[in-house]
Order: structure tokens, then C-alpha cells, then sequence
């Protein structure tokens, strides 16, 4: 270990507006890449023959399923996410409104990047970045509704309240994190607002209704880069940034990806995964579709969240996260080591009813605790149906009439779910 070399200092805005610029110094041994390894033609390949789409929709029977299992075994988090869905659905339409609506007059053309930037600044954005709107991450089912006439994309982050995130898992975390969707629903509608008063369209996705995943963007628009956690870690904010996108056409002058030295990082850090108590994250990166990643198993995953209010141990326990990225960059030049690495301070979490995990403990479960259905509620209940009539022939008329009645409600039961929001945040489908 030992002091390293400075590999370039880095200048970004402050927290807030207002706030002096920040510098951040990478060591040389941390430079990599800019942004993410990414495949390009790989990216258009599988954008084109293997459309993405929404979690929500593809792994429907687990969101069931983990409906069901968090009203058991966690009410009280089952009741705030009530309450959240309650809150935000108002602002469903609102948000979906703008994109039908025209703009309030002729502008004369010139670049706004600066004017735009700064009111969401103003308006309470941490990170902003402009990039050209990568309609290769639009999810199939979006693509009729997403307006393919803006070809710019804002990206903004939000943060979620520090203190609150410091008890994830634990329903303040998840208060917050509620807090922070309501917050962006607001704001989005205001910088949409100013846009179409500044003479030009928008259609904001976020924070209920997605158009795809945004990372890549925001990555593309060097606000920060990918973690082994699969999230965005920011300048400012590292994991607890919560992310929107509003496509416009406005003028505007694009943002490039930036080495923050964050790919190397987590190459000697790797405290997300190996403090997941579902060991939900692959150890090795792998190239999908078109970027290298570290993978996330969600079937290790979504029975944690849904048991332990909607864990987050990987957002936790990010360095970036806890102490800001400026912090862990210094702390690695002086010293070749990751802040807060093997301290309690950062790596110890408590799972309610389960026990407390200091650095170095990590709880365990049955095979059984992971078993959750997969694929869609249509497919599960037409599978279920299958079952039933194969093994019917015994069955009185009545009760065969039954098994269709129950096929009839699960199908119904599944179209039903569509103006429903999943877990906290998640995707909903319109
Ligand atoms: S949410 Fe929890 S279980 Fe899922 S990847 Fe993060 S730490 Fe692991
Ligand atoms: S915890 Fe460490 S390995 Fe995981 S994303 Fe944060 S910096 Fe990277």
C-alpha cells in the first residue's frame, strides 16, 4: 500500500448551487476507462433483435409473489408502500401530460445547456448532463408511447436524504428513498414547464414511469460511473443519487463520459458483494449486452428486499456512498486503501429479526428462503392451469369448472395490476 501517484485531478460543481466547484484527484493507478467498457455495435445488436424490457413486466409473478410475502412477514412496510403508491398517483398523469403538451412559443434556436443547467440546479438537481437521447435502452412496450421527435436527454439526480440511508435497510431508508420519488415528480413537472415556456418539448422519464434504464446516460453524460452494485455512483451522492431523465428538443450542448476511476476501485473494493446478504451480485464482470458488468441475480435478490425492507445493503455500504467520492479518492492517493474498508462504520447492517452483522458476518439462509416464482403472472397462472387439467380426469364437472374460474381470476387478477406501481419505485406500466 503506500501514497500513489496523481493520475488527474478532476473538477466538478459543488453540492448545491452556489456551492464552490469540487476537486476530485484520481490516482494513476485508477485510471481505466471513461465511463463504461462498452461495445457499441453489440449495444444496437441486441437493442434491435433482443428489445429490452421493463423487470416489471417480464418478472410479474415475483412482484405478486413478493406483494403477498411482504404483507406476512413485514406489514408495516407493506403499508408504507400503500401509502407511497397513494402519494405518487396523482402525479402519474401530471408527468405523462407534458409530452401531449405544445410549446408556449417560438424560440430562436440558440443553445440553452447553460439556462437549463442552472435551473435545475435551482430547482434542487444535485448532478446535471446533457447527451443525446439513446432510444437504443427504450424498452419494447414504451416504444409507441416514447416521443421519438426530442433528441436530447437531461439527466438529473436527486439525492436521498444522507441520514435516513445510513439505516438501510429499515423503513426510514425506505421513507426516504418515497420522499425522494415525490421530490422528482415535482421538480421534473416544473423543468418540463420551463422548457415548454422556453419554446420547446419534453417527456420526462421517471420516477414511477420508465422508458428504460437511464444509467447508461447518465454515465454517457459523466455524472458518474457504474458501480459493482449495478448503481450509478455519483460525484456528490454516490448510490443514493436517484435518477430521471426529459427528453426534449432544446438546443443543447452534450456532456462526454468521464474516468473518475471508479471501474478500478471497485476492483479492490468489492464490499457491495461481499457484504449482499443474498449474495445476489456476480463476483466477476461479464460483457452483457454490449457493456461489461458485474450482473445482479434478481432471484437472490427480490427475496431479501422483500423480507427485509427492500434491503439496499449494496447502496449502504458503497464507500462512494457514505463519505462522497472526493473523501474515498483523497483517502486512496494517500494511502493505496478504500475509506472505511473492513470498518463497521461502513460495512456493518442489521436484517430485522434476523440478527446484526458487523464487518465480516454475513447471515445465511435455506435454499427454500430464495424460492419465488419466475416469469410473467400470466404465464404462472397458465402454467398452474396446465397442472390442474392434466390431472383432472377424476374431477366432477363443477370442479373443472373451478380450476377455469380460478385460470379466469389470475388472468384478470394480472391485467388489473397494470396501473399499479411495483415495490417502492419500481416501474409502473400505464
Ligand atoms: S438489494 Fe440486498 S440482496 Fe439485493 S443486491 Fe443489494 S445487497 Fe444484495
Ligand atoms: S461498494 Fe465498492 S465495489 Fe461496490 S460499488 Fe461501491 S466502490 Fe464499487
Amino acid at each position: 500500500m503506500g501514497r500513489r501517484k496523481l493520475g488527474l485531478e478532476l473538477n466538478r460543481p459543488g453540492r448545491n448551487l452556489g456551492d464552490p466547484d469540487i476537486s476530485i484527484p484520481v490516482a494513476k493507478d485508477l485510471l481505466k476507462v471513461k465511463g463504461v467498457p462498452i461495445r457499441e455495435p453489440e449495444v444496437s445488436y441486441y437493442s434491435r433483435e433482443f428489445p429490452l424490457e421493463s423487470f416489471s413486466l417480464t418478472e410479474s409473478a415475483s412482484a405478486e409473489w413478493a406483494e403477498k410475502e411482504r404483507r406476512k412477514v413485514s406489514p408495516e412496510i407493506s403499508e408504507l408502500y400503500s401509502d407511497y403508491q397513494e402519494r405518487i398517483l396523482p402525479w402519474v398523469d401530471k408527468l405523462a401530460d407534458i409530452s401531449r403538451r405544445s410549446p408556449l412559443c417560438t424560440p430562436d434556436g440558440s443553445d440553452i445547456s447553460d439556462a437549463v443547467r442552472d435551473k435545475a440546479r435551482e430547482l434542487g438537481y444535485g448532478e446535471v448532463g446533457f447527451v443525446r437521447f439513446d432510444k437504443r435502452y427504450i424498452y419494447s412496450s414504451r416504444r409507441p408511447t416514447v416521443r421519438q421527435d426530442l433528441p436530447s436527454a437531461i439527466c438529473l439526480a436527486i439525492e436521498q436524504d444522507y441520514v435516513k440511508t445510513q439505516n438501510i435497510p429499515g423503513i426510514s431508508a425506505e421513507e426516504a428513498q418515497g420522499d425522494a420519488y415525490l421530490k422528482q415528480a415535482e421538480l421534473s413537472i416544473k423543468l418540463a414547464e420551463y422548457l415548454l415556456q422556453s419554446g420547446y418539448s419534453a417527456q420526462i422519464s421517471g420516477p414511477v414511469w420508465h422508458f428504460g434504464p437511464v444509467i447508461p446516460m447518465f454515465v454517457q453524460a459523466g455524472l458518474g460511473q457504474l458501480g459493482v452494485n449495478g448503481q450509478l455512483l455519483s460525484p456528490h451522492f454516490g448510490s443514493r443519487a436517484r435518477l430521471q431523465v426529459v427528453i426534449t428538443d432544446a438546443p443543447l450542448t452534450y456532456d462526454s463520459p468521464v474516468d473518475y476511476g471508479i471501474y478500478k476501485l471497485c476492483e479492490t473494493c468489492q464490499i457491495c458483494f461481499m457484504r449482499c446478504p443474498g449474495k445476489a451480485i456476480q463476483a466477476q464482470r461479464v460483457w452483457f449486452r454490449g457493456v461489461e458488468k458485474n450482473k445482479l441475480i434478481s432471484r437472490r435478490c427480490r427475496p431479501v428486499m422483500t423480507r427485509f425492507a427492500g434491503c439496499g445493503v449494496c447502496i449502504k455500504v458503497c464507500p462512494v456512498q457514505k463519505y462522497g467520492m472526493a473523501p474515498v479518492m483523497e483517502h486512496y492517493l494517500e494511502t493505496g486503501e478504500v475509506l472505511g474498508k473492513g470498518s463497521d462504520n461502513l460495512e456493518a447492517f442489521e436484517l430485522e429479526g434476523k440478527g446484526y452483522y458487523p464487518s465480516g458476518k454475513v447471515p445465511s439462509f435455506d435454499r427454500e428462503f430464495f424460492d419465488m416464482p419466475e416469469g410473467t403472472q400470466e404465464d404462472l397462472v397458465l402454467e398452474e392451469l396446465k397442472n390442474e387439467l392434466s390431472d383432472s380426469g377424476h374431477l366432477a364437472p363443477i370442479q373443472k369448472e373451478e380450476i377455469w374460474e380460478r385460470f379466469r381470476q389470475g388472468v384478470e387478477a394480472g391485467v388489473n395490476k397494470k396501473r399499479r406501481i411495483i415495490d417502492m419505485g419500481m416501474d409502473i406500466d400505464l
